[in-house]
């Protein structure tokens, strides 16, 4: 089997930085960049806009952004393999990673699978509907934009990360209300009393959306009342999903520390995992920031502890 100093798994911003960096440390890095598992480019080729990666002072396309990550990965070196890792080992080292097609040893390895964010399959919420249109799953990343500036913005979900969304919102909608199938919210009670006492913030208790509806972009929704079955039409500029995220880490389940929600452990201010020489970057570590910028700083991280690791080894000259 064919060995390889390093191995990064995923293509979104966290694996491209990873490749770049490892690539320009003379590491000649293995890129697989999934296939079954999503778009090679990661969550940000599900976007439009995206308005808050530095460098970008009229923003860029998600697509074009992360084809840029590619170019520059391929530039330095990257070998890249369209296929998903659907097996690894870490118990003896060298590691093995195994793709559909391939398998590698590898002296180290870097984790980027990313995360996917939740969807619930609502009419008008769909590819092709009003997805990327005024219907989103991530707030901090699409609020800002001009289509839910002063309008009414509906945040579904009832945890910790659905209150902070819909605070965050205030600051752009003209009212924005939080859509919970129950009475109560999961959220903590610091973040309860924030959406509850927040003037621009209406809970819709016991409810759904069972439609989203509009023209070239969201105007309405339909909410239904689960205990009367009572349907109500609101005006609308902005449908965003706060129903969690799943890190991509299931292959690796019982060959790594995992977070009890899936995430991968690492060293508190690392990239580190419990793991010699395997690291985790991005999103299938990162439950809290999830943005495209931090996935690629800890993609850097990775890469430059891997090289520095290897070299203090003697596995790399
Ligand atoms: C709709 C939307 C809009 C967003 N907008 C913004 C924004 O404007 N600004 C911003 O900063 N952030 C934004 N984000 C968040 C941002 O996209 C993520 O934080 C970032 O992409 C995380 O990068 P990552 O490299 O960790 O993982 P991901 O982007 O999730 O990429 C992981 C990659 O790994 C691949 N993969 C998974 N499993 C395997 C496997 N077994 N084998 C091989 N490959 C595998 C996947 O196919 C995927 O390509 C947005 C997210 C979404 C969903």
């Amino acid at each position: 089997m064919e060995k390889k100093k390093v191995v990064i798994i995923g293509s979104g911003p966290a694996g491209y930085t990873a490749a770049i960096y490892a690539a320009r440390a003379n590491l000649e890095p293995l890129l697989y960049e999934g296939f079954f598992s999503g778009p090679s480019g990661g969550q940000l080729m599900t976007t439009t806009e995206v308005e808050n990666f530095p460098g970008f002072p009229e923003g860029i396309t998600g697509p074009d952004l992360m084809q840029n990550f590619r170019k520059q990965a391929l530039r330095f070196g990257t070998s890249i393999l369209t296929e998903d890792v659907i097996d690894v080992d870490f118990s003896t080292h060298p590691f093995t990673v195994k793709g559909h097609n391939s398998s590698y040893q590898a002296l180290s390895v870097i984790i980027a699978t990313g995360a996917t964010a939740n969807r619930l399959d609502i009419p008008g919420a769909r590819e092709g509907e009003f997805w990327q249109k005024g219907v989103t799953a991530c707030a901090v990343c699409d609020g800002a934009m001009p289509i839910f500036r002063n309008r009414p913005l509906f945040v579904i979900g009832g945890g910790d990360s659905a209150v902070e969304e819909a605070v965050f919102l205030t600051k752009f909608g003209s009212k924005v209300y939080l859509v919970h199938r129950r009475d109560k919210l999961r959220a903590s009670k610091i973040m309860q009393q924030r959406a509850l006492s927040h003037p621009k913030i209406e809970v819709l208790w016991d409810s759904e959306i069972t439609k989203i509806e509009g023209d070239s972009v969201v105007r309405n929704v339909i909410v239904k009342n689960l205990k009367t079955d009572n349907e109500t039409k609101h005006e609308a500029g902005g449908v965003f999903f706060a129903v969690g995220h799943t890190p991509n880490t299931a292959f690796m389940r019982n060959q790594i520390d995992l977070h009890d929600n899936g995430y991968i452990k690492v060293k508190p201010g690392t990239c580190q995992t419990n793991i010699d020489l395997v690291y985790a970057a991005g999103d299938a570590q990162d439950h809290v920031y999830r943005q495209a910028i931090s996935a690629a700083g800890t993609g850097c991280m990775a890469a430059i502890e891997a090289e520095r690791e290897l070299s203090a080894r003697g596995l790399v000259a």
